[in-house]
């Protein structure tokens, strides 16, 4: 006789020291951070792998993360060991190559977290928070088990989208001042089969912007924006271009993910049909989920500015680097705006732009930080998020050390151990 069964009421009563909510490479640094110090931590994320954007999102290459210019890394620490990892197993070519292999990234996050200690709860989508004045207990997530809290005693949201921050309660700000519109979305894919040997990317461009203004091509962005890839045949395109979509709306997300794969469909269509060295390309990959730059920006106890990233400031409570430019894409249209930083120089991120106001242990990670719609366009590359991940994971455990809140971490404890790491800031 067969056995039947109801929902059995799945409890983890192990009160963790630090909960990362969110796997991309900003969650597995700040995870990794803490674990490594000995604290036991929990990383929660809703896909069955890590990376978040980088591998879900397809998003490749890495943004540049040494001073324009020049060799000298401005983002190091658990990145470069994530860089040294990557190059062992061929993920990249080079220990300084930008392009990557996504998949083979699932296997060094998943390989580096188990080393570090870090509990993983895959397949679990954080959906509440309990919050009392500011200090949060637990999380809620949905998983096939059922709903479980997850307790801990400090928590980092690294979700991207400020989630853990939003559903708490803590305030934030959304896109660009007057309009509230964020950065385009962009659905990312890849052709096999490519010659690129025959390919005239300036004679393909000509002719894209020929037929979008006849109103042939419905993707308003500009140009083709593609990339090369460590696979030989294969070219990464970051060009589809969703515009006035709220990201943290869900029947918008949801509009964004027909029209992403609607793009994607018509600039293959597009290539096979017109573009030599395309005749027999294949798409072989189209992005899990629509690749999201901007959501929400956590309002925190310092607001990173524009000025503060082409003046190339220098916070005494710097906790990472960045060099990456401003680079906005158009969110309502074409065209996209960018500004260079210094050649030889970098700006610094300050620990207050981590920290929602009224927060109590909570840090916020990646790229829902506390910045302004234009200073985020900078700090939202994957080596920066990574380096502000790593710092947030370290500056849980100080806080832990000190059986203090988030706001009271002394900077210089938390900076003598970002060094002894050789994380730059
Ligand atoms: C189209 C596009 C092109 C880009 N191009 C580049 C580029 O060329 N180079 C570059 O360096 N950067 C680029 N970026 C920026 C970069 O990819 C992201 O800003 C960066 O990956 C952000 O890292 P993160 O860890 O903060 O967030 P994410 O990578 O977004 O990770 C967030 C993670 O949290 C998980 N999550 C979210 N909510 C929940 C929840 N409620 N419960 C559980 N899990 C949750 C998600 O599944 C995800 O794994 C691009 C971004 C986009 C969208």
């Amino acid at each position: 006789m067969s056995k039947i069964f109801t929902l059995p009421n799945k409890r983890i009563d192990t009160q963790y020291d630090v909960v990362v909510v969110g796997g991309g490479l900003s969650g597995v640094m700040a995870a990794i951070a803490a674990a490594r110090e000995g604290k036991n931590t929990v990383l929660i994320e809703k896909y069955g792998f890590l990376g978040g954007m980088a591998t879900a999102g397809l998003i490749s290459p890495f943004m540049n993360y040494c001073e324009r210019k020049s060799t000298t890394p401005a983002n190091a620490g658990l990145f470069r060991t994530l860089l040294d990892n990557m190059y062992d197993i061929g993920a990249i070519k080079t220990p300084s190559s930008r392009t990557f292999k996504e998949q083979l990234l699932k296997i060094v996050l998943d390989r580096m977290v188990t080393e570090a200690g870090v509990k993983v709860i895959f397949h679990a989508y954080m959906s509440g928070v309990n919050v009392t004045d500011g200090h949060i207990k637990s999380v809620v997530i949905s998983t096939v088990s059922g709903n479980i809290e997850i307790k801990g005693k400090y928590f980092i949201d690294a979700s991207g989208d400020g989630n853990l921050a939003a559903f708490a309660g803590f305030e934030y700000y959304l896109g660009r001042d007057e309009d509230n519109l964020c950065q385009p979305m962009t659905t990312c894919f890849n052709l096999t089969n490519v010659e690129w040997d025959k390919f005239d990317h300036y004679k393909a461009n000509q002719l894209y912007k020929r037929l979008q203004s006849e109103g042939k091509i419905e993707n308003p962005r500009e140009n083709i924006l593609l990339f090369d890839s460590p696979i030989e045949d294969l070219m990464h395109f970051n060009t589809t271009r969703i515009i006035k979509k709220n990201p943290c709306d869900v029947e918008d997300v949801t509009d964004a993910e027909f029209v992403g794969r609607k793009q994607v469909y018509e600039m293959y269509d597009f290539l096979r049909k017109n573009v030599e060295g395309f005749e027999n390309s294949e798409l072989i990959a189209i992005a899990d989920e629509v690749g999201i730059r901007e959501s929400r920006r956590i309002v925190g106890l310092y607001q990173l500015t524009e000025e503060d990233i082409l003046q190339t400031k220098k916070f005494e409570d710097s906790i990472a680097r960045g060099t990456y430019d401003i680079d906005i894409h158009n969110p309502s249209g074409g065209g996209t705006t960018i500004k260079f930083i210094p050649d030889h120089d970098y700006y610094t991120i300050p620990y207050r732009s981590m920290l929602p106001v009224n927060g109590k242990n909570l840090l916020v990670a990646g790229r829902n930080i506390c910045t302004t719609h234009v200073a985020h366009s900078s700090i939202r590359v994957m080596p920066i998020t990574s380096c502000i991940g790593e710092a947030a994971g370290l500056a849980a455990a100080v806080a832990l050390d000190s059986n203090c809140g988030c706001n009271d971490v002394d900077i210089k404890t938390l900076q003598a151990k970002l060094k002894a790491y050789n994380a730059l800031f």
